[in-house]
Formats: C-alpha cells, sequence, structure tokens
C-alpha cells in the first residue's frame, strides 16, 4: 500500500493554512514596503505569491477522496512543487530587507527567515525530503549572511542558525516518525502484525478503482473451529496459532505476490496481483488456496499442544470497475460461508448461483419484517407423551404462511431471524402468543403440565429479555397458573457469554421458568457444559433416536441417559417416530416422548382435542 496514504489528508489541510499565513501577513509586508523603500520588490514578490497560493488553492479543491492512488500521488507531488516554491518565494523578502543597510529593516529579514523555516518544517513535517530541502533553502541563505558580516557576533549568530537547523530538522523528523507509527498502528493488527481490516478495505478500493481491464483474486479465509481451540485450550494458546497461521500466510503470500490481512477473529483477506484474463486468474486463485489449505493444515506445535486447524476460504475474482469493494467482499463472504455449509475444510468460488440464495434468502429478511403484522406467523403445539402416551406437555413450533412465497419452515427462517436481529421482535411474539395459549388452557382446566417454548439465544442474551418476559408473566398474571412453563436453548453462541447467560437463567428461574437443553448430542453442545448451565431438561437429538440401530449411537444415547439421571434431568427423546424407538427409550427410563409415532405438531384446536 501507498506510504503516503494518510499524509494526502493532512497535507491538504497545510494548503490552507499556508495560504492563510500569506493573507494574513502579505499585506503588511506591502505597507511596510510602502512607508520604508520602493515597494518595487514587494509588489513582486505579492504578486508572485498571490500567484503561486491560487495554485494551492485550486490544488486544494481538486482533491478528493474518490481519486484514485496514482491521481493522489500525482495530486501530491504537484503539492510538493507548490510548498516549495511557496517558501522559497519568501527568502525574496529577505534577501530584500538585508541588503538595505540604511534603516533597520535587515531585522524585519532576519525575522521573516526565521519565522519561514519554523512554519515550514512544522507544516510539512508529514514529507520528509520536503522538510528537509525547504528548510535547509530557508536557513543556508541566512546563515551564509550571518557569516559575511564577518564579526565573532556574527559567527555566533551563523553557528546558532545551523543548531537552530538541526533542531528544526530534528523536530521535523519526529513529526514524520509519529505519523508513521501511527499510521502503522491505524492500519495493522496488534497480535499478527498483518495490515487490519481498515488496510484491506483501503487497499482492496484502490485496487478496485484501477482494476479496468485486469483481473485480481480475493479470498476471504475464516478458520475452522478456531474458537473451539480458544475455548478448550484457552486465548494464549489461540493467540500463538492465529500469530503462526499469519505468519504461514505471509510467507505464501511473499512467494505469489500477495497482500494479506486480519480481518478480524479467525478472519483473513488475501489479494492477490494483478491478471491479464479471467481464466488465468481464477486458475491461480485455486491453486494459491489449495496450497493455502494444506500449508494452514500442517501440524502446529504450541505449548506443548499439537494442533491442527483447517479454513473455509471463498472466492470472489474481481474485475468490474462498477462494484463496489464491499461488493467483492461480499461475494467472498458468500462464498467461504458456502464453503462451511458444505462442510469447512475447503474453497468455493463466488458464482452466480450462489447469489441468488442469497437472494432469495434476501427476500425472506424482507418479508419476514412484516410476517407479525400481516398475521402471517401462527403457532403449532406438538405433544409430548410420557411412557403410558399420556400427553403431558407439549412443544411451541412456530409456523410461517407467506403471501407470496408460501408456507417456510422455521429452520429456514429462524437462522435469517437471528442474523438480522428480528428473532428478539419475534420471540417476544411467540412467546406472548404462547402465553396467551397457556392462560386459556388453564381457563379450560386441561392439566397440562408443561409447555416448552423455543427461546433462541441471541434473544436469550439480549438485554431486554428478562424485563420482557417478567412483564409478560406480569400482563398475563403466569404465576396462578400451575403448568410450568419451560424454555427450550440451543447452544450456538460463544462462550464468553456462558456466564452471563448462567446470570439469566438463574434469573428467570424465580419466576418457575424452567430451562431445557435443545437438540443434546449436536453441535456445541457437551456435557461438560451441562454442569455448568443450570438446565432441568435435556432433549435428546432426533438424529440419535433415528439412528439408534447403530449400536455405536444407541450405546451413547444410553451413556446420554445415565449421565442425565445422575444430574437429576428429565430427559425427551425426540423425533420417536418407531415403536421400536419408543421401547428402547422406556427401557432406559426415559422420561417423556416426542415425534410423528404420538403426532406431529397441531393447530390449537386440534391440541384441545388431542388433550
Ligand atoms: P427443534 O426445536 O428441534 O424442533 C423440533 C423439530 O422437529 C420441529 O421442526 C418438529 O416439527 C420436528 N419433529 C418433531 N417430531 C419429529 C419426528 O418424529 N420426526 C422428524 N423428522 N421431525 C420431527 P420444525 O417445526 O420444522 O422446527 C425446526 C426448528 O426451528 C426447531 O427445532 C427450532 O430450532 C426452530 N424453531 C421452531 N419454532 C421456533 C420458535 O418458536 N422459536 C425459535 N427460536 N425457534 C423455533
Ligand atoms: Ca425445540
Ligand atoms: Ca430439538
Amino acid at each position: 500500500m501507498n506510504e503516503n496514504i494518510n499524509f494526502y489528508k493532512f497535507m491538504h489541510k497545510q494548503i490552507l493554512v499556508v495560504i492563510a499565513l500569506f493573507v494574513g501577513t502579505g499585506p503588511g509586508y506591502l505597507f511596510m514596503g510602502y512607508l520604508y523603500t520602493s515597494m518595487v520588490t514587494e509588489s513582486l514578490w505579492f504578486i508572485l505569491l498571490l500567484i503561486v497560493s491560487m495554485c494551492g488553492f485550486r490544488l486544494y479543491m481538486s482533491f478528493n477522496s474518490e481519486m484514485t492512488i496514482d491521481e493522489k500521488d500525482l495530486w501530491l507531488n504537484k503539492v510538493r512543487l507548490f510548498m516549495f516554491s511557496y517558501f522559497s518565494i519568501w527568502t525574496i523578502m529577505f534577501v530584500t530587507y538585508v541588503t538595505l543597510d540604511d534603516i533597520n529593516m535587515h531585522y524585519v529579514g532576519i525575522a521573516t527567515q526565521f519565522g519561514s523555516a519554523v512554519v515550514a518544517a512544522t507544516i510539512l513535517a508529514s514529507q520528509k525530503n520536503l522538510v528537509i530541502s525547504t528548510v535547509t533553502s530557508l536557513m543556508f541563505p541566512l546563515a551564509l549572511y550571518f557569516f559575511l558580516i564577518d564579526t565573532p557576533y556574527s559567527y555566533l549568530l551563523a553557528f546558532f542558525t545551523i543548531v537552530l537547523s538541526g533542531v528544526l530538522l530534528y523536530a521535523a523528523k519526529n513529526t514524520h516518525d509519529y505519523l508513521l507509527k501511527s499510521r502503522y498502528q491505524a492500519y495493522h493488527d496488534h497480535l499478527t502484525t498483518l495490515g487490519n481490516r481498515r488496510y484491506f478495505i483501503e487497499l482492496l478500493e484502490s485496487s478496485v478503482q484501477k482494476n479496468y481491464d485486469k483481473y485480481t483474486y480475493l479470498l476471504l479465509i475464516d478458520l475452522d473451529y478456531f474458537k473451539t481451540i480458544n475455548d478448550t485450550l484457552g486465548h494464549d494458546v489461540g493467540d500463538e496459532l492465529l500469530i503462526e497461521v499469519s505468519s504461514r500466510m505471509k510467507s505464501l503470500c511473499r512467494t505469489y505476490g500477495n497482500a494479506v490481512a486480519r480481518l478480524g477473529g479467525d478472519e483473513f483477506c488475501v489479494l492477490s496481483r494483478e491478471y491479464n484474463t479471467d481464466k488465468e486468474c481464477l486458475y491461480e486463485a485455486e491453486i494459491f488456496s489449495k496450497q493455502l489449505l494444506s500449508e494452514l493444515k500442517q501440524n502446529y506445535l504450541i505449548d506443548g499442544n499439537n494442533l491442527y486447524i483447517s479454513a473455509s476460504i471463498g472466492i470472489s475474482i474481481i474485475n468490474n470497475p462498477k462494484l463496489k469493494a464491499s461488493e467483492f467482499l461480499k461475494e467472498a463472504d458468500i462464498a467461504m460461508y458456502e464453503a462451511k455449509n458444505k462442510g469447512r475444510d475447503g474453497v468455493i468460488v463466488f458464482n452466480s448461483e450462489l447469489c441468488s440464495i442469497i437472494e432469495a434468502k434476501l427476500d425472506i429478511e424482507l418479508m419476514l419484517n412484516h410476517a407479525i403484522e400481516r398475521g402471517e406467523i401462527f403457532l403449532s403445539y406438538q405433544p409430548q407423551v410420557n411412557v403410558q402416551n399420556k400427553i403431558i406437555g407439549c412443544e411451541v413450533l412456530i409456523r410461517w404462511n407467506n403471501h407470496k412465497l408460501g408456507m417456510i419452515g422455521p429452520d429456514v427462517f429462524i437462522p435469517i431471524a437471528e442474523s438480522t436481529g428480528y428473532i428478539v421482535t419475534l420471540g417476544e411474539y411467540i412467546l406472548e402468543e404462547a402465553l396467551k395459549t397457556l392462560v386459556d388452557w388453564h381457563q379450560k382446566n386441561l392439566g397440562l403440565q408443561q409447555l416448552s417454548i423455543n427461546i433462541s439465544m441471541r434473544q436469550l442474551l439480549h438485554q431486554g429479555f428478562i424485563k420482557s418476559v417478567t412483564n409478560l408473566f406480569k400482563k398475563y398474571n403466569i404465576a396462578a397458573c400451575d403448568t410450568k412453563v419451560i424454555f427450550e436453548i440451543t447452544e450456538s453462541s460463544t462462550s464468553d457469554d456462558i456466564p452471563k447467560l448462567i446470570n439469566i437463567i438463574n434469573h428467570l428461574k424465580e419466576y418457575n421458568i424452567s430451562f431445557s437443553m435443545d437438540d443434546f448430542g449436536t453441535g456445541y453442545s457437551s456435557l461438560s457444559y451441562l454442569r455448568e448451565i443450570p438446565v432441568d431438561e435435556l432433549k435428546i437429538d432426533k438424529s440419535f433416536i433415528s439412528s439408534l440401530t447403530d449400536t455405536h449411537q444407541a450405546l451413547l444415547v444410553k451413556t446420554i441417559i445415565d449421565i442425565s439421571k445422575n444430574l437429576n434431568l428429565s430427559i425427551v427423546a425426540e423425533g420417536v417416530e418407531e415403536e421400536y424407538q419408543k421401547d428402547f427409550l422406556s427401557d432406559l427410563d426415559c422420561d417423556l416422548y416426542q415425534g410423528f409415532l404420538f403426532s406431529k405438531s397441531v393447530s390449537k384446536e386440534e391440541f384441545e382435542k388431542l388433550l
């Protein structure tokens, strides 16, 4: 990336400062000329400086942040020329005044020259070479002047002038170093020393801008299961791993002439050099990605731990200058998520088909925002039976019937609602509707023992959740109902949230709400997790139940049930579809059963009939 990237704006501001200096003091010199001299040189100086300042002002106006890096560089060169000319012209006043011996105008000359040098050293500090040439060209005539006076006193002044020049240059160098350092910090990742997100976005933007007939590839790389390493081995090991991963990426990128940056967390980006054809670019992108993957998958030895990690890589080919940088990044992101979906440890190139999947998602996202007000969301209830097949509870499941898209399953739209945050509104609506049903059934005296409601982690951890639950409980006087309310949660969020999660659960337990660990055995939930989180019930995921014929799986289910019994948790088996599955589970003393063997989820009225 261009070294001067944040110096453009700095220099842009300085143009106005020097013009203001001239506007402020210029007329003063004219007036002095009118009082003491012929005014010829003052006028000449004034006109010259006026012309140069006008050029400077045009440069000031011509700058905009949309310019390409090349255009900015050209602009900066012109600014340098402007600055040098501007300060050089001040020397005219110095030479004019120090050569007038009758009046004491040489004091004005000396003061002017010192002043110009100090101003130049301050204002031009960001331009290393410019500051050296300008300050030297201002201070040299001054030192020479003192020297030529040829008295012990003037020699001393010449010496002071040289010392002052040194000090000014030293101070300017410090400012320059500081600017460089702060620029470095603003553009680099502290942990890995790779460029950071800001660095990458600017690099990408400049590459997109100039990329009219060339092709470059953009990779988005996300490590697989990095979170698990972080959680189980600690953040220090996680950090070390990131450093090692970065250094492998850096050295491979060096051989290919690519740039690499860390966008944050375990997400990295690579931008390639330019290629002439899209075919060549794509070919190289795939070669590079595969080699990168294989290098990343080599064993890591960190803190005595032998670690292994893979990555999911999304590729986007940049060749369309009409698209914004962020859109290419989005394409790579879409491809990377597809790689994750396809089981991780892989490379996917963005294509328009992926794009239509995303567009469909966007459609759903848009429609979903109005689903509640359009009355398209309704609840259905799936019975939970005990070993005698008696319904003692139910799980509330959400249904969405969209006027355009038709019936959409919750496994499609719930993740979307979670990613947009709409789940908070949606979840609150579901909760209220479910509680209304609960009160109604209580009044009808249907004798239901428990009602389970799915709560998304994002909804649960939302800062307003406890308040909204307690308000609804008060509003519908849930304390008076004898049906137990259970919140089903699925662990999917980061473990940083565990203390917060425990806190919220304990708080809600004061309102007699019980908690159930949903989909147990899949994703992140683990047995050690069960000990930490104060849940009351565990739901064995339907994937285990459907594969009970596999002796290994059957043994696993037995183990889960044994441990749950030890932890005093009640157990619900979900997805029970066959008689033999129920028999197997009842032999193990499973408490409740839910599944198509007993009933699918049904409407409120139908559920009342079932009861
Ligand atoms: P889940 O919580 O695991 O819900 C159980 C899912 O299994 C339901 O799918 C249910 O219809 C299905 N199911 C029940 N018995 C059987 C069976 O015997 N065989 C098979 N193959 N499937 C069975 P559904 O209704 O499509 O819900 C899918 C997921 O969407 C739910 O999984 C839950 O994670 C989420 N979800 C549903 N309603 C809500 C809700 O109100 N809030 C939130 N946050 N998530 C919800
Ligand atoms: Ca559930
Ligand atoms: Ca479940």
